[in-house]
């Protein structure tokens, strides 16, 4: 190793074989481990340590010791060369490597930001032909004309939908996503999704059900519109990929930690499946499970990369069980802190409709284990029947009821037959409610039912229905006045949703088109703007936070360039107002406003206001 023969090493001294500049340094290092150290004292030399070969060549060295008795010392010595050679090696592959992350980072940062800002160029213009064409719509046209108008709208709306999926992705893997925090109700949430999904899913004579465990809180606290996008893409892909069977969304609790629980989403249905080899790319970005769906179904395959970001950010995780042509189920798991308002029970349920007998008549067992919970969590007394005979024979051994249920879709003797053999085979003692899809237009003997829900079927909903129909209804304070009841005073309006979150815009959407009236939607204050020189919208829901432009601002400057005859109605959405913002939004030229995520109370109650402002 140092380049002398036995000889030749035998006679040298220990200075030979240290490199000239740290020989006095070794020198003292000797010594003093001879001085200190005692007897069997093991030792090693720092690592910088270098060897002289005879040449005068230098080597890195590695250098053990070891003390024996008298002043004697054991020294091995290695050449690690290779070894720093290596390491060397390696310093310089990590670094470069270091650098590559640093400018691949920077990459996809400057290539989300050039996204974010193509897309939001693409969506201005978009905006305006998705106006022209609903004002198109609304005039008097020619029907081959007529056609054509609805399929500009159909692939402008259809366009929109993809700009604002590559605008959300990107501003998700840029980093540049915020959460909001604040008390959402969790059933609620589902509905939306159902709702959402219902036009589908009737369609398709899908059957849509929920369950909720009562064990899981009402309220939680997190991100409504995030949380409620999640939902909705696994709900509509739910729909999308199903021909026939069900589609059903069940939620569940893991154990209370401190005031957190985690709350476990289940989205299954009975369609497509997805082939094993591909169950975890369907996460991915611009994937979908097979090459071909595009064709047949649409879609960009981002909704689930959005998803499972937008969990992933919640602290929860998104992942599929899947089998071909079985059908898929969709798992959410998310933290969510528990709301303290809902621990406590909600009023309105709460002893109107205890010790009432309830019968249940539903094919799906699903939807009737859903009822049964309910009914039992109002205090009543709930028996199921899966089919008409059952439910005959149960009403035939003498059990009494005071409501019964019927589902009106059953195989072999529908809702409607049972309710008619009911009443005409004996004098009927107890009260019927229909459970029925929207879309369902039966010529139904009104006078059969007291009342009809809709499915899928919102657990508020229902127990007002059964309330009416059971003479026990309860005035819930907090409830806007109905809308229905007043409809025939409104006319169709048109209305301008200015919201950034595609869920919430969806939902607002929704709730207004149900209640009649014709809807645009754009995503900031700027594109408010825009639509209102194309469009004379009678009423703009707009969301005060906003990014580019805030409702606030958009609204300070809608009042001043529109200062003549037109005069839109300007309805603040805030999330989280607070006391005192009212203030600010009036200032800022608002009419109304609805605080907290909207809800088909809160936007009726809002447009009453606006029709009896407007009133002579
Ligand atoms: P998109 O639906 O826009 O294509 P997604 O990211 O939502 O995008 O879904 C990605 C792919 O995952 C879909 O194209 C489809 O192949 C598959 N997929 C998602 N949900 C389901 C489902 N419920 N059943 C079968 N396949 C599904």
């Amino acid at each position: 190793m140092f380049g002398y023969d036995e000889t030749e090493f035998s006679e040298l001294s220990l200075d030979a074989l240290v490199p000239d500049h740290i020989r006095d340094r070794h020198a003292a290092l000797a010594h003093s481990f001879r001085a200190q150290t005692k007897s069997r004292q093991m030792g090693s030399a720092g690592l910088n340590i270098q060897g002289r070969r005879a040449d005068g060549g230098l080597f890195p060295a590695d250098i053990s010791l070891l003390s024996v008795d008298d002043g004697l010392v054991y020294c091995v010595v290695r050449d690690v060369s290779a070894y720093r050679l290596l390491e060397n090696q390696l310093r310089e592959e990590s670094d470069r490597l270091s650098k590559a992350l640093v400018a691949a980072q920077e990459a996809v940062r400057v290539k989300s930001e050039f996204l974010a800002t193509m897309s939001h160029e693409i969506r201005t213009p978009l905006n305006g032909i998705i106006g022209m064409t609903s004002l198109l719509l609304d005039s008097e046209l020619d029907p081959e004309i007529r056609e054509f108008v609805d399929t500009i709208r159909l692939s402008g709306d259809t366009l929109l939908t993809v700009l604002n999926d590559i605008l959300d992705f990107s501003k998700i893997e840029a980093g540049r996503t915020e959460l909001e925090v604040a008390p959402f109700e969790l059933d609620r949430v589902v509905a939306d999704a159902l709702d959402i999904a219902n036009q589908a899913a009737i369609g398709k004579r899908l059957e849509l059900t929920s369950f909720i465990t009562l064990e899981t809180p009402a309220a939680v606290y997190g991100d409504v519109a995030r949380f409620r996008q999640i939902v909705i893409n696994l709900v509509s892909n739910a729909v999308k990929f199903t021909d026939q069977g069900e589609v059903a969304v069940t939620v569940d609790v893991g154990p209370l930690e401190a005031d957190t629980i985690t709350l476990r989403l289940a989205v299954s249905d009975t369609g497509i499946g997805i082939p094993e080899n591909r169950l975890s790319d369907v996460f991915d970005s611009f994937v979908q499970a097979d090459g071909s769906v595009t064709r047949k179904w649409g879609g960009t395959g981002l909704g689930l990369a959005i998803s499972s970001r937008l969990a992933e950010l919640m602290g929860g995780k998104i992942w599929v069980e899947s089998e071909v042509n079985k059908g898929s189920t969709f798992h959410l798991e998310v933290p969510f802190r528990i709301a303290e308002a809902s621990r406590a029970p909600s009023p309105r349920s709460e002893g109107a409709l205890s010790g009432l007998k309830l019968l249940i008549v539903d094919d799906n067992a699903t939807q009737r284990d859903v009822l049964a919970l309910h009914a039992t969590a109002w205090g009543m007394e709930p028996v199921s029947a899966e089919n008409a005979r059952q439910a005959l024979d149960i009403v035939q051994s003498g059990q009494s009821f005071d409501l019964a249920l019927l589902d009106l879709h059953m195989p072999e003797v529908s809702g409607l037959e049972l309710a008619e053999r009911l009443v005409d085979g004996w004098e009927t003692p107890f009260k019927l409610i229909l459970m029925s899809s929207v879309a369902d237009r039966l010529p139904l003997r009104a006078s059969l039912f007291a009342e009809v829900v809709h499915k899928p079927i919102k657990p508020d909903k229902l127990c007002r229905a059964l309330q009416r129909a059971a003479g026990r209804e309860v005035a819930d304070e907090n409830t806007e006045p109905d809308y229905d009841r007043a409809a025939g005073s409104f006319r169709r309006m048109r209305i301008l949703v200015a919201e950034d979150n595609q869920s919430s815009q969806q939902v607002t959407r929704k709730l207004a088109q149900d209640l009649g009236h014709s809807v645009d939607l754009v995503s900031d204050g700027i594109e408010a703007l825009d639509a209102l020189s194309i469009v004379p919208y009678q009423i703009i829901l707009m969301d005060v936070q906003m990014p580019e432009m805030n409702g606030i601002e958009a609204t300070r400057l809608i009042r001043e360039r529109f200062q003549g005859a037109y005069r839109p109605y300007i309805v603040a959405m805030a999330a989280n107002a607070m006391a005192g913002d009212w203030d600010k939004y009036l200032k800022a030229g608002m009419d109304d406003y609805i605080s907290g995520p909207v809800t088909r109370e809160s936007l009726a109650g809002a447009l009453a206001r606006f029709a009896e402002s407007t009133r002579d």
